[in-house]
């Protein structure tokens, strides 16, 4: 295969690739302290279900498997949950995420969005010649974007748990028949950890992601007469769009801009901006969010 040459990487370059390093960082941290603390709360509502209840709902007949066939296409979990014995209803009540959660997902993940569009409109100035302007996002369509996409994202993620969950339950009640709810919340809280050391990475990295891409469309949007040209980074790429982006080196900045990444799932891919530069005079009058 032929790479483009290499291009240096310059002081700011790295510069840069460190800080968006860091934001993801606090990101991810933030992301899993959410989560974990919503997954603490259903393992101590699984330990509070009273004896009479679990009991009652203890129902002689074995639990048979899932059949996941046209449902798992769809990742809709209730039909899912229609199919489990009475006790793994019960769990799943207890343990499935509702719309508070999702309400609190939401909120941490518009958190997160608003950090990397200032953090990249930062980056951007830097790179323009204007280091050291601060960027704010305090309305306007594009806190509107991060919004919706934040929602979209959080009622995701509350179905996929909800749908895996539902899985994982059935799997306790096949491995262990007569589990009780102490054995349900033991095994859950280990896959909830696990699940939640996989999950992260992805949540953070798309959330960050999506968020510079839009910071960039807009800074040059409003920073018309300061777009140049621009390359997809990291040079590794795998999926054959980034591939073909890769393959192409710089292109104009428009081009990139209307080619905005995550262009697939885990997709660590964006665009590396080589602006016009700005006389230092001229730096007050960059536009810096809205
Ligand atoms: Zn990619």
């Amino acid at each position: 295969m032929v790479m483009p040459k290499r291009r240096r990487k310059t002081a700011q370059d790295r510069a840069d690739e460190r800080r968006r390093m860091r934001d993801l960082k606090r990101i991810e941290r933030a992301i899993a302290d959410r989560l974990s603390l919503a997954l603490k709360d259903k393992i101590r509502r699984i330990e509070a279900i009273s004896d009479a209840t679990w009991n009652a709902a203890v129902d002689g007949e074995p639990p048979e498997e899932l059949k996941e066939t046209d449902i798992a296409e769809r990742r809709e979990w209730p039909p899912l949950v229609e199919q489990l014995s009475n006790v793994g209803r019960l769990v799943h009540l207890a343990a499935r995420m509702d719309p508070i959660d999702e309400e609190q997902i939401r909120t941490e993940l518009l958190r997160a969005r608003r950090d990397a569009y200032e953090s990249e409109l930062e980056i951007q100035a830097g790179r323009v010649g204007c280091p050291g302007q601060r960027a704010r996002l305090t309305s306007g369509p594009s806190l509107t974007t991060l919004n919706d996409m934040s929602q979209r994202d959080a009622v995701s993620i509350v179905n996929t748990y909800n749908y895996d969950l539902a899985v994982r339950i059935a799997a306790i009640q096949q491995e262990v028949p007569t589990a009780n709810r102490h054995v349900y919340a033991y095994r859950l809280r280990s896959w909830f950890g696990e699940r939640n050391k996989q999950k992260k990475p992805a949540i953070a990295m798309y959330t960050a992601n999506t968020a510079r891409t839009l910071a960039q469309q807009d800074f040059y949007q409003f920073n018309r007469a300061l777009m140049g040209t621009a390359h997809l980074e990291p040079l590794d790429a795998v999926c054959p769009v980034c591939i073909g982006w890769v393959k192409r080196g710089e292109v104009p900045m428009q081009v990139a801009l209307n080619n905005a990444s995550p262009f697939h799932n885990l997709c660590p891919h964006l665009w590396v901006t080589n602006p016009v530069r700005v006389p230092k005079d001229q730096c007050p009058n960059l536009w810096m969010g809205g």
